[in-house]
């Protein structure tokens, strides 16, 4: 199997060598470029990496910028991309994933972290890939999720855990679900609105977070799979 190709955009030199590093260690191709505008110049070049990891503070234009540009030219627009950045940033952050980046990690960040999220990440995005929940080996398995502790039957909208039942909301159940089929990923309280329970009634971040809140009481042993990413949004671990 060919190495899978990450790209590094980051000026912080030292912050490059030590992920560098790393992932190749990792058996990980690495490129790097120290602005945007490199990068984006590499790719133009017919370079297409499995995987970007992207800074937000970079000189010349700014990692969203380059974050808009990758998202709107169809040759590179699917390439998963983990913002990386320095805390204090998060409304940069929460920008980012609305328009399209997959994850994200504060610097500073612990090095086995940056290696679960790019391999979740990676794993999200082959094309077999092996991350889809288990599904029960029966003849109706497409109707069950099956997570841990916890059991979906999809077609009867019912929640196990630890096959005992538990009764959720129509907007609790959509929550669970729409964080599911994103898992690993940040959803930002904005996403989760707009893909759990739409427009129809006016919902404020705060409605968000007591509807996470109340379904986490409820899902017992499996709600620590819910991590609330601080000033982001919501993640649901693999
Ligand atoms: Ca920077």
């Amino acid at each position: 199997m060919p190495k899978e190709q990450i790209l590094v955009i980051e000026d912080e030199k030292d912050i490059l060598s030590m992920v560098r590093l790393r992932l190749e260690s990792r058996g990980f191709e690495v490129f790097t470029a120290e602005s945007g505008e490199l990068a984006l110049q590499w790719m133009a070049e017919e370079h297409k990496p499995d995987l970007i990891l992207l800074d937000l503070m970079l000189p010349g234009i700014s990692g969203l910028e380059v974050l808009k540009q990758i998202r709107t030219n169809q040759n590179i627009a699917k390439i998963p991309i983990l913002i990386v950045s320095a805390l204090g940033e998060e409304s940069d952050v929460v920008v980012g994933l609305e328009r399209g980046a997959d994850d994200y990690l504060s610097k500073p960040f612990n090095m086995s972290i940056l290696m679960a999220r790019v391999n979740a990440l990676l794993r999200r995005s082959r094309p077999n890939s092996e991350n889809k929940p288990n599904k029960e080996k029966k003849e109706d398995s497409e109707d069950f999720i099956l997570l841990g502790p916890l059991r979906i039957d999809i077609k009867r909208y019912h929640v196990f855990v630890e096959d005992k039942q538990v009764t959720l909301t129509s907007t609790e159940y959509r929550l669970l679900l729409t964080l599911i089929a994103s898992r690993g990923r940040v959803l930002t309280r904005n996403q989760l609105i707009d893909e759990a329970i739409g427009n129809e009634s006016i919902v404020t971040d705060r409605t968000i977070d007591v509807h996470l809140t109340s379904l986490r009481g409820k899902l017992g042993s499996a709600r620590n799979l819910i991590e609330t990413v601080r000033g982001v949004g919501y993640r649901f671990r693999l």
